[in-house]
């Protein structure tokens, strides 16, 4: 993605990847997570929060080594195990060999957290070219299938998916139609798996996401959206990959073993029509 310099200073705060008023109390002790997009932004805040509950990491990333190492950095300053597995969830042969490797490095898979997602904002329908559509489509819904159909061959009873959508899911995105679009398939993939995957007491759930400060935002948006950004939330700011973190936790600890096919939107009050 190509990251806009000099907007970067303009995010104000700068993301935040753990509270630190955040006590772990180990709710995921003895548990192996593998986190698309682990590297940054929200999967960053995840892959720490998980350490600090006491879980072991693998981090799925497409190319930023430097954000990938510090994450890495992070995860074992938690006192945890973390593997980096890089690669691009295009690819199914990818994704297939990333949860092999994962439970044959750490030893099994209880938590996929499909998270990894691209958007790319357009001024209308007609300038989403082909592959554009195909990219945002590969890499926001086909791969969040390939994670879990090669998850399932290691889950077992009491283990759970988490999806990452969005705000976008839940109301109208006219400028980002396409990746609103793979949002959207996103909450119907995680309500369906949820009900298949119930007898095998396998939950499945989501989070939507409302405005967070990420590399995302500051790599995919121009100026005037990110000088707004958060403000038409009833909060009247953007959130911080810390806030969205602690939702994951729950999802993946036994506090939600009756939680299924659902989804926590963390969004600061922005109106949702779904
Ligand atoms: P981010 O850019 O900080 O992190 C996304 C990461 O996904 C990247 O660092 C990269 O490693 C990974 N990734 C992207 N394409 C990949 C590919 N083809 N192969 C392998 N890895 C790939 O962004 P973020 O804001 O933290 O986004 C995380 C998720 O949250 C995404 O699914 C995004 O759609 C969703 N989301 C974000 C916001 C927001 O405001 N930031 C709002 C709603 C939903």
């Amino acid at each position: 993605q190509n990251r806009q310099p000099g907007i970067e200073a303009q995010m104000d705060p700068a993301p935040e990847y753990i509270k630190n008023s955040y006590q772990g109390s180990g709710k995921l002790a003895g548990k192996v997570a593998l986190i698309t997009g682990g590297d940054s932004g929200i999967g960053r805040a995840v892959s720490v929060h998980f350490a600090r509950e006491g879980a072991d990491v693998a981090i799925v990333y497409l190319d930023e080594d430097v954000d990938a190492n510090e994450t890495k950095r992070l995860v074992e300053a938690e006192g945890q195990t973390c593997i980096l597995l890089k690669g691009d969830v295009k690819n199914v042969d990818f994704c297939k060999k990333a949860v092999a490797d994962t439970a044959d490095q750490l030893g099994k898979l209880n938590i996929l957290v499909n998270n990894a997602g691209m958007q790319f904002p357009q001024k209308d329908p007609k300038s989403i070219d082909e592959q554009q559509l195909e990219d945002t489509f590969r890499t926001n819904i086909f791969a969040y299938f390939h994670f879990a159909n090669q998850a399932l061959e290691h889950l077992q009873e009491g283990d759970c998916i988490i999806n990452t959508t969005s705000v976008t899911a839940y109301r109208s995105s006219p400028n980002l139609i396409d990746y609103s679009s793979t949002k959207g398939a996103i909450t119907s993939f995680t309500r369906s798996l949820a009900t298949n995957l119930a007898d095998k007491k396998i939950r499945v759930n989501a989070v939507a996401p409302g405005p967070v400060w990420t590399p995302l935002i500051v790599a995919t948006f121009d100026e005037e959206k990110i000088k707004s950004f958060g403000s038409e939330t009833a909060m009247k700011r953007a959130g911080q990959p810390s806030e969205l973190a602690s939702a994951y936790v729950f999802l993946a600890s036994e506090d939600a073993s009756f939680i299924t096919g659902q989804v926590i939107h963390v969004n600061g009050g922005e109106v949702v029509n779904g």
